[in-house]
């Protein structure tokens, strides 16, 4: 297992989704580095098989545009979520963060994976305008690599709850789903985007519309890319979910 990420060769945390996919997709066709990618399998969430399925597609189509590429995309370590550790303060830190607001349950799940398996630099698909985001925006510091790439992390001597993200490069935290599909138009690979999947509950093979996920996907402008039927939910959260979240604030302040 690569446990160690420079320059040249980039540890990732790749879902097959969005974020990540744009990430390794930069990396192996246009920075030229070599990507390590890290795949969390979880067996009770019901799009597992289908996100490893269009991992292999994505490589597929990288290989089509550029076999170089191709092998710079290192074979997946697949680690199956049951056997990670438990770390009682990992999992302390999540549960105060994510009860001031929404967090993602696998920033946790993540973070006891690196603490367990020692992958150093592991870059993670967080991206703007998402649940970590919004803590982290304030407090991350930028970090510019030898060749002119950057990412961001919380500094080194940060302190608190939110040392939950302490494992991680963020190269993605202030750049826009959009934007990365204006980038990938620009570089030649937005159709390999648009086989990204992201749905968590898929029904036939097709997104749900109802998952957290899907609901980041509509949100970020994307909304296209959810079967027209499904996206009664999208249009009746747009109404319900600032009201809960000015209800949350309110409970902050
Ligand atoms: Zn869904």
């Amino acid at each position: 297992m690569p446990l160690a990420s420079d320059d040249q060769s980039v540890n990732l945390l790749w879902t097959a989704g969005w974020d990540s996919t744009y990430r390794l997709l930069d990396l192996v066709l246009v920075k030229k580095k070599t990507v390590h990618p890290f795949y969390i399998l979880s067996t009770s969430r019901e799009s597992t098989l289908l996100e490893l399925e269009t991992m292999q597609r994505i490589k597929y189509l990288v290989g089509e545009v550029s076999s170089l590429a191709y092998e710079r995309i290192r074979p997946v370590v697949i680690v199956s979520k049951n056997d990670i550790e438990e770390y009682s303060d990992i999992s302390s830190k999540y549960e105060k963060l994510s009860s001031i607001r929404p967090l993602g349950k696998q920033y946790e799940t993540f973070s006891r994976f690196v603490e367990q398996y020692g992958v150093e630099g592991l870059e993670l698909g967080v991206e703007h305008g998402c649940g970590a985001y919004y803590f982290l925006k304030d407090v991350v510091e930028r970090v510019f690599t030898s060749d002119g790439d950057q990412y961001w992390r919380l500094p080194l001597d940060h302190r608190g709850d939110l040392t939950l993200f302490r494992y991680y490069r963020m190269p993605l935290l202030f750049t826009r789903k959009t934007e990365m599909l204006e980038a990938s138009k620009e570089f030649g690979f937005a159709h390999i985007m648009h086989e990204t999947w992201f749905c968590h509950k898929p029904k036939r093979g097709k997104p749900c519309g109802k998952c957290y996920p899907c609901w980041v996907t509509m949100r970020s402008g994307m909304i296209e890319r959810i079967p027209a039927n499904r996206r009664v939910r999208h249009h009746i959260n747009n109404v319900l979910r600032p009201i809960y979240y000015a209800i949350v604030r309110r409970r902050d302040l």
